[in-house]
Protein backbone atom coordinates (compact mmCIF):
# COMPACT_ATOMS: atom_id res chain seq x y z
CA UNK A 1 0.00 0.00 0.00
CA UNK A 2 1.16 3.58 -0.90
CA UNK A 3 3.10 5.10 1.60
CA UNK A 4 1.70 8.91 0.43
CA UNK A 5 1.00 11.23 2.73
CA UNK A 6 -1.67 13.87 2.43
CA UNK A 7 -2.60 16.92 4.58
CA UNK A 8 -6.36 17.30 5.63
CA UNK A 9 -7.76 20.56 7.11
CA UNK A 10 -10.61 20.15 9.74
CA UNK A 11 -12.97 21.70 7.05
CA UNK A 12 -11.95 18.79 4.81
CA UNK A 13 -12.42 16.34 7.78
CA UNK A 14 -16.12 17.54 8.17
CA UNK A 15 -16.33 17.15 4.61
CA UNK A 16 -15.70 12.99 5.04
CA UNK A 17 -17.37 12.75 7.74
CA UNK A 18 -20.31 13.97 5.42
CA UNK A 19 -19.84 11.93 2.46
CA UNK A 20 -19.19 8.44 4.70
CA UNK A 21 -22.06 9.81 6.29
CA UNK A 22 -24.17 8.99 3.06
CA UNK A 23 -22.77 5.29 2.90
CA UNK A 24 -22.09 4.64 6.83
CA UNK A 25 -23.38 4.42 10.11
CA UNK A 26 -20.95 6.69 11.67
CA UNK A 27 -19.90 5.98 14.79
CA UNK A 28 -17.57 8.77 16.74
CA UNK A 29 -16.22 9.83 20.41
CA UNK A 30 -18.87 12.09 21.61
CA UNK A 31 -20.03 13.29 25.09
CA UNK A 32 -22.95 12.33 26.66
CA UNK A 33 -24.09 13.62 30.03
CA UNK A 34 -20.84 14.50 30.78
CA UNK A 35 -18.98 11.47 30.13
CA UNK A 36 -16.86 10.41 26.55
CA UNK A 37 -18.52 7.59 24.94
CA UNK A 38 -18.47 6.09 21.40
CA UNK A 39 -22.11 7.02 19.91
CA UNK A 40 -23.63 7.50 16.76
CA UNK A 41 -23.02 11.18 14.85
CA UNK A 42 -25.25 13.14 13.36
CA UNK A 43 -23.41 16.60 12.86
CA UNK A 44 -20.01 16.73 12.89
CA UNK A 45 -19.46 19.25 15.17
CA UNK A 46 -20.99 16.65 18.20
CA UNK A 47 -17.44 14.80 17.76
CA UNK A 48 -14.86 14.97 20.10
CA UNK A 49 -11.91 15.21 18.85
CA UNK A 50 -9.37 15.75 21.56
CA UNK A 51 -10.81 12.93 23.75
CA UNK A 52 -8.33 10.18 25.46
CA UNK A 53 -10.97 7.00 26.39
CA UNK A 54 -14.12 6.23 25.83
CA UNK A 55 -15.73 4.41 28.65
CA UNK A 56 -17.23 1.60 26.60
CA UNK A 57 -15.03 0.36 23.22
CA UNK A 58 -16.55 -0.52 19.34
CA UNK A 59 -16.53 -4.31 20.81
CA UNK A 60 -20.39 -2.45 21.91
CA UNK A 61 -21.26 -2.11 17.97
CA UNK A 62 -19.73 -5.52 16.70
CA UNK A 63 -19.94 -7.89 19.92
CA UNK A 64 -23.38 -6.42 21.23
CA UNK A 65 -23.93 -6.97 24.97
CA UNK A 66 -26.81 -8.26 24.24
CA UNK A 67 -28.08 -10.05 21.42
CA UNK A 68 -30.73 -12.67 19.52
CA UNK A 69 -29.15 -15.13 17.71
CA UNK A 70 -31.85 -17.04 15.94
CA UNK A 71 -35.70 -18.47 16.68
CA UNK A 72 -36.77 -21.72 16.97
CA UNK A 73 -39.45 -23.36 16.31
CA UNK A 74 -40.37 -27.41 16.64
CA UNK A 75 -42.44 -28.98 13.74
CA UNK A 76 -42.99 -32.25 14.40
CA UNK A 77 -39.73 -34.17 14.78
CA UNK A 78 -37.50 -31.26 13.48
CA UNK A 79 -36.65 -28.02 14.45
CA UNK A 80 -37.15 -25.00 11.96
CA UNK A 81 -34.39 -22.16 12.54
CA UNK A 82 -34.52 -18.61 11.51
CA UNK A 83 -31.26 -16.59 12.00
CA UNK A 84 -30.79 -12.87 12.65
CA UNK A 85 -29.38 -11.26 10.33
CA UNK A 86 -26.85 -8.31 12.54
CA UNK A 87 -25.20 -6.86 9.27
CA UNK A 88 -24.62 -3.19 9.41
CA UNK A 89 -22.19 -0.92 7.92
CA UNK A 90 -20.54 1.13 10.42
CA UNK A 91 -17.84 3.92 9.59
CA UNK A 92 -15.42 3.91 12.77
CA UNK A 93 -14.40 7.57 12.81
CA UNK A 94 -11.36 9.36 14.87
CA UNK A 95 -10.53 5.75 16.77
CA UNK A 96 -7.09 5.59 18.53
CA UNK A 97 -4.96 3.03 17.46
CA UNK A 98 -5.27 1.43 20.93
CA UNK A 99 -8.60 0.29 20.16
CA UNK A 100 -8.08 -0.16 16.04
CA UNK A 101 -5.31 -2.74 17.53
CA UNK A 102 -7.98 -4.35 19.97
CA UNK A 103 -10.16 -5.53 17.21
CA UNK A 104 -7.29 -7.19 15.06
CA UNK A 105 -7.36 -9.48 18.80
CA UNK A 106 -10.72 -10.40 18.43
CA UNK A 107 -10.26 -11.11 15.02
CA UNK A 108 -8.12 -13.54 15.57
CA UNK A 109 -9.95 -14.81 18.97
CA UNK A 110 -13.33 -14.85 17.14
CA UNK A 111 -11.64 -17.09 13.57
CA UNK A 112 -10.57 -19.98 15.75
CA UNK A 113 -12.26 -23.26 15.21
CA UNK A 114 -15.43 -21.49 15.08
CA UNK A 115 -15.79 -18.23 12.79
CA UNK A 116 -18.19 -15.98 15.01
CA UNK A 117 -20.16 -14.86 11.87
CA UNK A 118 -22.15 -12.25 13.86
CA UNK A 119 -19.55 -10.69 14.65
CA UNK A 120 -17.90 -10.85 11.54
CA UNK A 121 -20.41 -9.86 8.91
CA UNK A 122 -21.13 -6.49 11.06
CA UNK A 123 -16.68 -6.40 10.96
CA UNK A 124 -16.26 -6.81 7.30
CA UNK A 125 -18.68 -4.02 6.59
CA UNK A 126 -17.02 -1.86 8.66
CA UNK A 127 -14.79 1.05 8.24
CA UNK A 128 -12.27 2.73 10.14
CA UNK A 129 -10.56 5.86 10.33
CA UNK A 130 -8.12 6.07 13.47
CA UNK A 131 -6.76 8.95 15.07
CA UNK A 132 -3.18 8.63 16.46
CA UNK A 133 -3.38 10.12 20.55
CA UNK A 134 -0.72 12.26 20.71
CA UNK A 135 -1.08 12.78 24.95
CA UNK A 136 -2.52 9.82 27.15
CA UNK A 137 -3.05 10.23 30.02
CA UNK A 138 -1.70 8.28 33.89
CA UNK A 139 -3.72 5.39 33.10
CA UNK A 140 -2.92 4.41 29.57
CA UNK A 141 0.46 2.04 29.10
CA UNK A 142 -0.13 1.64 25.17
CA UNK A 143 3.35 1.99 24.41
CA UNK A 144 4.55 -1.10 26.82
CA UNK A 145 2.04 -2.79 24.67
CA UNK A 146 3.06 -1.79 21.46
CA UNK A 147 -0.15 -0.64 20.69
CA UNK A 148 0.45 3.36 20.46
CA UNK A 149 0.74 3.02 16.54
CA UNK A 150 -2.03 0.74 15.00
CA UNK A 151 -0.79 -2.17 13.62
CA UNK A 152 -0.58 -3.40 9.93
CA UNK A 153 -4.15 -3.39 7.86
CA UNK A 154 -5.82 -2.80 11.05
CA UNK A 155 -6.99 0.90 9.24
CA UNK A 156 -8.22 2.68 5.81
CA UNK A 157 -6.59 5.73 6.67
CA UNK A 158 -4.75 7.06 9.85
CA UNK A 159 -5.01 10.89 10.57
CA UNK A 160 -2.25 11.63 12.89
CA UNK A 161 -2.72 15.43 14.34
CA UNK A 162 -0.37 18.54 13.34
CA UNK A 163 -2.37 20.76 15.43
CA UNK A 164 -6.32 21.64 16.23
CA UNK A 165 -7.01 22.32 12.62
CA UNK A 166 -4.51 20.50 10.25
CA UNK A 167 -4.15 16.19 10.01
CA UNK A 168 -1.71 14.24 8.26
CA UNK A 169 -3.75 11.38 6.02
CA UNK A 170 -2.19 8.15 5.27
CA UNK A 171 -4.64 5.75 3.70
CA UNK A 172 -4.08 1.80 5.10
CA UNK A 173 -6.49 0.19 2.40
CA UNK A 174 -7.26 0.24 -1.05
CA UNK A 175 -10.99 1.83 0.47
CA UNK A 176 -8.69 4.59 2.33
CA UNK A 177 -6.61 5.31 -0.44
CA UNK A 178 -9.93 5.93 -2.58
CA UNK A 179 -11.51 8.36 0.22
CA UNK A 180 -8.75 10.56 0.19
CA UNK A 181 -8.27 10.55 -3.60
CA UNK A 182 -11.60 11.49 -4.01
CA UNK A 183 -11.20 13.88 -1.98
CA UNK A 184 -8.38 15.46 -4.35
CA UNK A 185 -5.94 16.50 -0.81
CA UNK A 186 -2.38 17.64 -1.60
CA UNK A 187 0.49 15.77 -0.70
CA UNK A 188 2.80 16.89 2.00
CA UNK A 189 6.34 15.93 3.51
CA UNK A 190 5.81 17.15 6.64
CA UNK A 191 6.49 14.29 9.89
CA UNK A 192 4.36 13.44 12.34
CA UNK A 193 4.75 15.00 16.09
CA UNK A 194 5.95 12.75 19.21
CA UNK A 195 3.18 11.56 21.44
CA UNK A 196 3.67 12.54 24.94
CA UNK A 197 5.20 9.23 26.65
CA UNK A 198 3.23 7.25 28.53
CA UNK A 199 4.09 7.67 32.34
CA UNK A 200 2.62 4.20 33.15
CA UNK A 201 5.02 1.18 32.23
CA UNK A 202 5.37 -2.26 31.80
CA UNK A 203 8.10 -4.29 30.72
CA UNK A 204 7.26 -7.74 28.54
CA UNK A 205 9.80 -9.44 30.66
CA UNK A 206 7.89 -8.75 34.04
CA UNK A 207 4.60 -9.93 32.26
CA UNK A 208 6.24 -12.76 30.76
CA UNK A 209 7.43 -13.75 34.54
CA UNK A 210 3.62 -14.01 36.16
CA UNK A 211 3.62 -17.13 34.34
CA UNK A 212 5.86 -18.90 36.92
CA UNK A 213 4.15 -16.64 40.09
CA UNK A 214 0.61 -18.52 40.37
CA UNK A 215 1.18 -19.06 44.05
CA UNK A 216 2.68 -15.54 44.81
CA UNK A 217 1.09 -14.28 47.80
CA UNK A 218 0.46 -10.63 46.54
CA UNK A 219 -2.59 -12.45 44.32
CA UNK A 220 -4.58 -12.73 48.02
CA UNK A 221 -3.57 -9.06 48.82
CA UNK A 222 -4.67 -7.57 45.47
CA UNK A 223 -8.05 -9.71 45.20
CA UNK A 224 -9.02 -8.55 48.43
CA UNK A 225 -9.56 -5.00 47.43
CA UNK A 226 -11.55 -6.26 44.00
CA UNK A 227 -15.55 -6.47 45.09
CA UNK A 228 -16.46 -8.59 42.20
CA UNK A 229 -18.23 -5.70 40.19
CA UNK A 230 -17.04 -6.93 36.39
CA UNK A 231 -16.45 -3.63 35.14
CA UNK A 232 -13.32 -4.26 34.51
CA UNK A 233 -14.07 -6.55 31.69
CA UNK A 234 -17.20 -4.93 31.10
CA UNK A 235 -15.04 -1.78 29.50
CA UNK A 236 -12.42 -3.81 28.81
CA UNK A 237 -12.04 -3.61 24.02
CA UNK A 238 -10.56 -7.42 24.24
CA UNK A 239 -12.75 -9.21 26.58
CA UNK A 240 -15.87 -11.23 25.10
CA UNK A 241 -16.76 -14.20 27.40
CA UNK A 242 -20.20 -14.41 27.04
CA UNK A 243 -23.24 -16.83 27.96
CA UNK A 244 -26.02 -18.52 25.69
CA UNK A 245 -29.51 -19.09 26.71
CA UNK A 246 -33.02 -19.70 25.17
CA UNK A 247 -36.45 -18.31 26.09
CA UNK A 248 -38.80 -20.40 25.02
CA UNK A 249 -42.45 -19.08 24.31
CA UNK A 250 -45.35 -20.91 25.90
CA UNK A 251 -46.26 -23.66 24.91
CA UNK A 252 -42.85 -24.38 24.78
CA UNK A 253 -42.71 -24.88 21.10
CA UNK A 254 -40.50 -22.00 19.84
CA UNK A 255 -38.39 -18.90 21.31
CA UNK A 256 -35.26 -18.03 20.75
CA UNK A 257 -31.62 -17.77 21.86
CA UNK A 258 -29.53 -15.27 22.51
CA UNK A 259 -26.41 -14.49 23.76
CA UNK A 260 -24.86 -11.49 26.46
CA UNK A 261 -21.84 -10.60 28.20
CA UNK A 262 -20.49 -12.29 31.52
CA UNK A 263 -17.27 -12.01 33.03
CA UNK A 264 -14.69 -14.21 33.99
CA UNK A 265 -14.52 -11.91 37.57
CA UNK A 266 -18.21 -13.32 38.51
CA UNK A 267 -18.82 -16.88 40.18
CA UNK A 268 -21.28 -17.39 38.68
CA UNK A 269 -19.75 -17.62 35.49
CA UNK A 270 -18.09 -21.06 36.13
CA UNK A 271 -21.60 -22.91 37.88
CA UNK A 272 -22.30 -25.86 36.27
CA UNK A 273 -25.02 -28.54 35.65
CA UNK A 274 -24.96 -29.88 39.59
CA UNK A 275 -24.83 -26.40 40.79
CA UNK A 276 -20.56 -26.85 40.54
CA UNK A 277 -19.02 -23.68 40.61
CA UNK A 278 -15.33 -24.52 39.57
CA UNK A 279 -13.79 -20.87 40.36
CA UNK A 280 -15.20 -20.38 43.49
CA UNK A 281 -11.93 -18.41 45.27
CA UNK A 282 -12.38 -14.55 44.12
CA UNK A 283 -8.43 -14.88 44.34
CA UNK A 284 -8.94 -17.36 41.44
CA UNK A 285 -11.47 -15.45 39.44
CA UNK A 286 -9.01 -12.63 40.18
CA UNK A 287 -5.75 -14.08 38.89
CA UNK A 288 -8.04 -15.62 35.55
CA UNK A 289 -8.20 -12.33 34.12
CA UNK A 290 -4.49 -11.81 34.63
CA UNK A 291 -3.64 -15.09 33.31
CA UNK A 292 -5.94 -15.37 30.23
CA UNK A 293 -4.35 -11.81 28.99
CA UNK A 294 -0.97 -12.02 29.76
CA UNK A 295 -0.46 -15.96 29.36
CA UNK A 296 -3.38 -18.09 27.74
CA UNK A 297 -4.57 -15.62 24.72
CA UNK A 298 -0.26 -15.42 24.01
CA UNK A 299 0.07 -18.87 23.80
CA UNK A 300 -2.84 -19.63 21.53
CA UNK A 301 -2.91 -16.36 19.11
CA UNK A 302 0.75 -14.61 19.61
CA UNK A 303 -0.16 -11.84 20.83
CA UNK A 304 -1.37 -9.97 24.43
CA UNK A 305 -4.98 -9.80 25.36
CA UNK A 306 -4.74 -6.18 26.88
CA UNK A 307 -3.68 -3.03 24.58
CA UNK A 308 -3.07 -0.82 27.44
CA UNK A 309 -5.47 1.51 27.01
CA UNK A 310 -6.07 2.10 30.43
CA UNK A 311 -10.59 1.77 30.90
CA UNK A 312 -9.96 -1.27 33.72
CA UNK A 313 -8.11 0.89 35.54
CA UNK A 314 -9.89 4.48 35.08
CA UNK A 315 -13.22 2.88 35.88
CA UNK A 316 -12.29 0.07 38.55
CA UNK A 317 -13.80 1.59 41.77
CA UNK A 318 -10.96 0.76 43.89
CA UNK A 319 -8.08 1.75 41.26
CA UNK A 320 -7.14 -1.96 40.89
CA UNK A 321 -3.86 -0.77 38.50
CA UNK A 322 -3.15 -3.92 36.50
CA UNK A 323 0.64 -2.93 35.57
CA UNK A 324 1.23 -2.53 39.27
CA UNK A 325 -0.06 -5.69 40.04
CA UNK A 326 2.22 -7.27 37.81
CA UNK A 327 5.24 -5.00 38.45
CA UNK A 328 4.25 -6.02 42.07
CA UNK A 329 3.88 -10.36 41.56
CA UNK A 330 6.66 -10.67 39.17
S1 LIG B 1 -13.37 -3.24 38.30
FE1 LIG B 1 -11.94 -3.46 40.03
S2 LIG B 1 -13.25 -4.09 41.76
FE2 LIG B 1 -14.47 -4.42 39.89
S3 LIG B 1 -14.06 -6.56 39.33
FE3 LIG B 1 -12.53 -5.33 38.21
S4 LIG B 1 -10.73 -5.28 39.54
FE4 LIG B 1 -12.45 -5.98 40.81
S1 LIG C 1 -6.97 -5.16 30.38
FE1 LIG C 1 -7.35 -3.02 30.91
S2 LIG C 1 -5.74 -1.86 29.88
FE2 LIG C 1 -5.77 -3.91 28.95
S3 LIG C 1 -7.09 -3.69 27.15
FE3 LIG C 1 -8.40 -4.39 28.85
S4 LIG C 1 -9.23 -2.50 29.74
FE4 LIG C 1 -7.49 -1.92 28.44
Amino acid sequence: MSEERYLITINELEEMFQKLSKEYHVVAPTSKNGVIVFDFIEKFDQIKLDYIRTILTLKKFLFPNKEKLFEFQYEKKYVKVREENPSRKYAFFLIHPCDVNALKILDRILNDKYIDEYYFRRRRESLIITLECIKGDEYCFCESMGTDEPWKNSFDVLLHPLNEKEFLAIPGSAKGFKILRDMRLKKTDLKKKRRRKNTLKISIEKIKRIKNNVENQSWIEEANKCISCGACTVVCPTCICFGVRDLFKEPLRSGYRFREWNSCIYSEFTRIAGNIVFRKEKVNRFKHRFYHKFVFIKERYDVYGCVGCGRCIAECINKINIVEVINKIA
